[in-house]
């Protein structure tokens, strides 16, 4: 009879730690309130909040994070990925970097940026001044969206996930966002632009401002800043958007109080 009783209690806490997830994620899911992001620099400043009521706290370490998604098919990436691709970096970073997806090679490595994009990045990188290992860098998906997921061995397969993948996925960045705490966010590319700010425009349109970033799924314990940029794979493909590019992290860089390195 005893042991019936511990099993019955058991199964009741696994219920109630999944159903804890589920709702985690059901909340980050959950259609976007129309925009409330304006510009940081024009914003009334951001109050300091209390974080709301939270989920256990093993649901928010980076460790535990990356251990869910290693198992994760939430959504039809999971059945195709080769590796999942969590993120990493400096888990008390400053300065994170978020990405669309990760490709080719990302999905055979689980290692985020490490094609010829990724190569660009540590550049641009090292151009702000910072080291890849002090900064954190992930994406909005965590499974190599394919165009033709039958044919994983195919080069130039990657294509943007669509929204309902980054409505299934964006739980787990928003709960790297809080774990790691950086003061400043680049998004990279418009998909992480438009997904984290959440702002109707088009990239060329919200690139180069700064924005105070708002989750869906977690209320964050301090102001995070957010700035949009061209992805590294846009630039490949237009070098002449470096510049541009520049420009935005500049503008980053002076509300870090950062100066970049002569050499940039
Ligand atoms: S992309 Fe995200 S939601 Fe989809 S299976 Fe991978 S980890 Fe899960």
């Amino acid at each position: 009879m005893k042991s019936e009783i511990k099993k019955l209690a058991a199964d009741v806490k696994k219920f109630l730690k999944s159903h804890e997830e589920d709702d985690l994620f059901l909340k980050a899911a959950a259609p976007a309130a129309a925009p409330k992001h304006t510009p940081a620099q024009t914003a009334a400043p951001a109050k300091s909040v209390a974080p709301a009521a939270r989920e256990p706290e093993e649901f928010h370490t980076l460790e535990s994070i990356a251990k869910q998604i290693s198992s994760c098919q939430r959504c039809a990436l999971g059945a195709t990925r080769i590796k999942a691709v969590p993120g990493e970096g400096n888990p008390k970073a400053r300065l994170m970097f978020v990405g669309e997806g990760p490709g080719y090679e990302e999905d055979r490595q689980g290692r985020p940026f490490v094609g010829k994009a990724g190569q660009l990045l540590d550049k641009i990188i090292a151009a702000m001044g910072f080291k890849r290992e002090e900064v954190f860098i992930a994406n909005m998906v965590k499974c190599h969206p394919m165009i033709d997921p039958q044919n994983p061995e195919k080069r130039g397969n990657d294509r943007a996930p669509v929204p309902d993948e980054i409505a299934l996925c964006r739980g787990y960045v928003e709960r790297q966002i809080d774990a790691v705490g950086p003061d400043y966010i680049v998004a990279l590319g418009g998909v992480a632009a438009k997904s984290l700010i959440r702002d109707a425009k088009s990239l060329t349109q919200i690139r180069g401002k700064i924005y105070d970033l708002e989750l869906s799924s977690v209320q964050l314990a301090k102001p995070v800043k957010i700035l949009a940029t061209f992805h590294p794979a846009a630039l490949l493909r237009n070098p002449g958007w470096k510049k541009d590019t520049w420009a935005d992290l500049k503008v980053l860089l002076a509300d870090m109080g950062r100066t970049p390195p002569k050499s940039a």
